[in-house]
């Protein structure tokens, strides 16, 4: 198998993925994967900056595939936006985050962690969705404050009017919103006035820019002011080093996500982790 950059081996050829022939099969394929439940979740962890504790975590859909190997969710998310599968997928990944949630919280009362669920524009558009969200929680037992829904400001953006009710119908069952990839999509601040917005995620391509012969801190500093200033919590993605660590602990940023902390793995090795702080 060839590494992909980020270490996951990628079995899957994206040159192939030009061919409509190709994209069909791989189409029908999901479709099969989705009904035969093969699809996983797997799990990074989030740390407090200052103090190093485990916060939470990001739930990543993945599919392990038979022949093509572990197939990235970039890869078959948006066929599952195309396809309507997407509904299907969602509803997996956030049932299943809530059940596991509330195992750790079982596991470890006086530290509840963070549940963060990647949720698609295409979820987000149904009138339902609130609903399902509030049926996992009440199902799983998982404190709705623990639950952090993660979107993109795009989806926002792309009908404004509809998000804004689902996003306050969401607010209502008591979950948090975070924005992800924050600093890629519009960038207009003036939604962040109108949204109930509570967490911002530093996108990885700013983290990355900490490091290097040319690094540069002016944007990552600007984000982590916004946020104090609104009073949002943020998160950087993608810490790979340890200098980027110690560049975003001096600009305020009050927690982060990344390879040099962990790797997104499957349930039990984050059950390890949380077993472990609750020793200490
Ligand atoms: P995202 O929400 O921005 O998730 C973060 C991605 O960055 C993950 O890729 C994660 O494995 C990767 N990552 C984390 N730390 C590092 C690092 O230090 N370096 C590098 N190079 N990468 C890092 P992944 O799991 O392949 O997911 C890719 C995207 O697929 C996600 O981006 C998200 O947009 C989407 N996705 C994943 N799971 C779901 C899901 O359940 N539902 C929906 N709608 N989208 C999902
Ligand atoms: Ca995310
Ligand atoms: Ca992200
Ligand atoms: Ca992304």
């Amino acid at each position: 198998a060839k590494e992909k950059q980020d270490g996951e081996p990628a079995l899957y050829d994206p040159i192939m993925h030009s061919s409509l022939v190709e994209r069909l099969a791989l189409e029908a394929e999901l479709r099969k994967a989705v009904a035969d439940h093969q699809l996983q979740v797997h799990y990074q962890p989030t740390y407090v900056l200052e103090s190093g504790e485990l916060v939470g975590v990001e739930a990543l859909v993945r599919w392990p595939h038979p022949e093509r190997g572990m197939v990235q969710p970039d890869l078959f998310i948006p066929i599952a936006e195309q396809t309507g599968l997407i509904h299907e997928i969602g509803r997996f990944v956030l049932r299943e985050a809530c059940f596991q949630g509330q195992e750790w919280a079982r596991m470890s009362p006086s530290t509840p962690m963070n549940i963060g669920v990647n949720v698609s524009g295409k979820q987000l558009q149904r009138r339902d969705f609130a609903d399902e969200v509030s049926r996992a929680l009440a199902d799983s037992g998982l404190d709705a404050g623990s639950l952090v829904l993660e979107m993109t400001e795009s989806v926002l953006m792309n009908d404004a009017e509809s998000a804004m009710r689902t996003l306050k119908a969401l607010k209502d069952t008591g979950v948090r919103i975070a924005i992800d990839d924050f600093g890629t999509g519009y960038s207009s601040l003036s939604y962040l006035h109108r949204f109930p917005v509570d967490i911002l995620k530093i996108d990885r391509s700013f983290v990355d820019r900490l490091s290097g012969a040319d690094a540069q801190d002016s944007l990552v500093q600007s984000i982590v002011q916004l946020g104090n200033t609104l009073q949002l919590e943020t998160i950087a993605e993608g810490i790979e080093e340890h200098s980027q660590l110690i560049a975003l602990r001096r600009l305020g940023c009050t927690m982060a996500q990344g390879y040099h902390f962990g790797r997104p793995a499957p349930a039990d090795t984050v059950s390890a982790l949380v077993m472990d702080q609750n020793a200490n």
